[in-house]
């Protein structure tokens, strides 16, 4: 990996930069932004999703997509570069990510024109909110066993079942769902991959209270909802390809701009650390494991940059972004002693974050499913058995 940006890529920075510096939104300063989205009240709601239509409108949210979509079509290196300016600033992030990260090149990879041209424009402007209705009561990290299922009627498919977990299911317009269209194939065999529209007879929405007090995610209950067979993406029955690939951009898409938001964390660490000899250990570890973390991005950023799909290497980058927060957080609480066992407002709520950071070593799949992942797509180690 050559590790310096080339004067095109440097021009490119300035270039964010200036855009960001004079666009930045007001509203945002002093306010806490990197919360888990579906959490803010409607107003901060409002406000995120206008800053997502301005940032798409400007087409920063779609570097990488074709011309022909609405994109500017360069390279991954600009995606990285916009981001760490981003989380340099500390602005707020899109509020469509399932949209942004999952779907788009999904759609972009396996989608039919149709579906890029209906569906891609109101990805990038937020003016529809997308969700990922992937998991299950009991179809968590065994994916597989899921059982949604979809019925051909005539030129539709009609659903029926029940997802979990639904993050921004109260705020989202549309989902894209794992659902089992052939109950007599082999597990991986008879799932497609569709396109539903949310706002419909025949969904139900019950919101999940969390430890925090938001409510960022719901059930989705389908009885009977309704979506054409002309939005199944890829091929009817061939839905595990294509979450598979959606799967490894979710892992994978945590990079540098993840390192840059990290050093921020850290430096807010340090100072509640002080001289505390206790955790000076700890505090150094941390630091080390940043740069860890940066040097493992760049490594798979060198794949990307190959125009190769992410692969199970992502699981690497999962594990550590997801791991790094949480021990972080678990040092502040630490260090803070009963002061940190209070909500407090703010830009940072050491509480609130520890409480988010266990979250992320769960979603997007957990550790443990991760660790299975390399042991057995990247080292090559024998399967588990069951
Ligand atoms: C904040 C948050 C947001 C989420 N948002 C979404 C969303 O928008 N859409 C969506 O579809 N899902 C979402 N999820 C769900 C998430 O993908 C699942 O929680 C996750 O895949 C784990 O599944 P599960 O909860 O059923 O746990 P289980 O699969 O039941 O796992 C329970 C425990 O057993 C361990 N375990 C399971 N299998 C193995 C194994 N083979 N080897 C070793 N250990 C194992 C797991 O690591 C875990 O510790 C979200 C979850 C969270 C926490």
């Amino acid at each position: 990996v050559d590790l310096r940006w080339s004067p095109e890529h440097e021009a490119f920075r300035r270039e964010a930069r200036a855009w960001l510096a004079h666009h930045r939104p007001a509203w945002a300063a002093g306010r806490r932004v990197d919360g888990r989205l579906g959490d803010e009240d409607d107003e901060t709601w409002a406000l995120r999703r206008d800053w997502h239509r301005r940032m798409g409108e400007a087409g920063w949210l779609t570097l990488r997509w074709p011309a022909e979509y609405g994109g500017r079509g360069l390279g991954v290196a600009a995606d990285v570069i916009w981001n760490e300016e981003c989380a340099r600033l500390g602005v707020p992030e899109p509020v469509n990510p399932a949209g942004l990260r999952l779907l788009a090149p999904v759609l972009l990879r396996f989608g039919s024109d149709d579906q890029r041209r209906r569906f891609l424009p109101g990805i990038a402007t937020a003016d529809c909110i997308w969700c990922q209705g992937f998991s299950e009561p009991d179809a968590g990290s065994d994916l597989a066993s899921l059982r949604t299922r979809a019925v051909r009627d005539g030129g539709d498919l009609v659903i029926t079942g029940r997802k979990v977990w639904t993050t921004l299911a109260e705020r989202g317009d549309w989902m894209f769902a794992l659902v089992r269209t052939d109950p007599h194939a082999l597990r991986h065999r008879g799932i497609s991959f569709v396109l539903l529209d949310l706002r419909q007879p025949g969904v139900e929405i019950r919101p999940i209270r969390q430890l925090g007090g938001g409510h960022g995610f719901a059930e989705v209950i389908l009885d009977g909802a309704r979506t054409p067979v002309a939005n199944v993406v890829g091929d009817v029955n061939g839905g595990w390809t294509v979450a598979a690939a959606a799967l490894e951009h979710e892992r994978g898409s945590a990079g540098l701009a993840n390192y840059v938001r990290f050093r921020r964390i850290f430096a807010d660490l340090r100072q509640i650390v002080g001289d505390d000899p206790g955790a000076q250990h700890a505090l150094a570890r941390s630091l080390v494991d940043i740069e860890v973390f940066r040097a493992n991005v760049l490594r798979s950023l060198s794949a990307v940059l190959r125009d190769e799909p992410p692969g199970p290497e992502a699981s690497v980058t999962k594990l550590f972004w997801s791991e790094w927060y949480r021990d972080a957080t678990d040092l502040a609480l630490e260090v803070l002693g009963p002061a940190g066992r209070t909500f407090c407002a703010g830009e940072r709520d050491w509480l609130v974050e520890y409480l988010d950071a266990r979250a992320g070593t769960i979603y997007a799949g957990t550790s443990e499913i991760q660790r299975n992942v390399l042991a057995e797509r990247v080292l090559g180690l024998p399967r588990e058995s069951g």
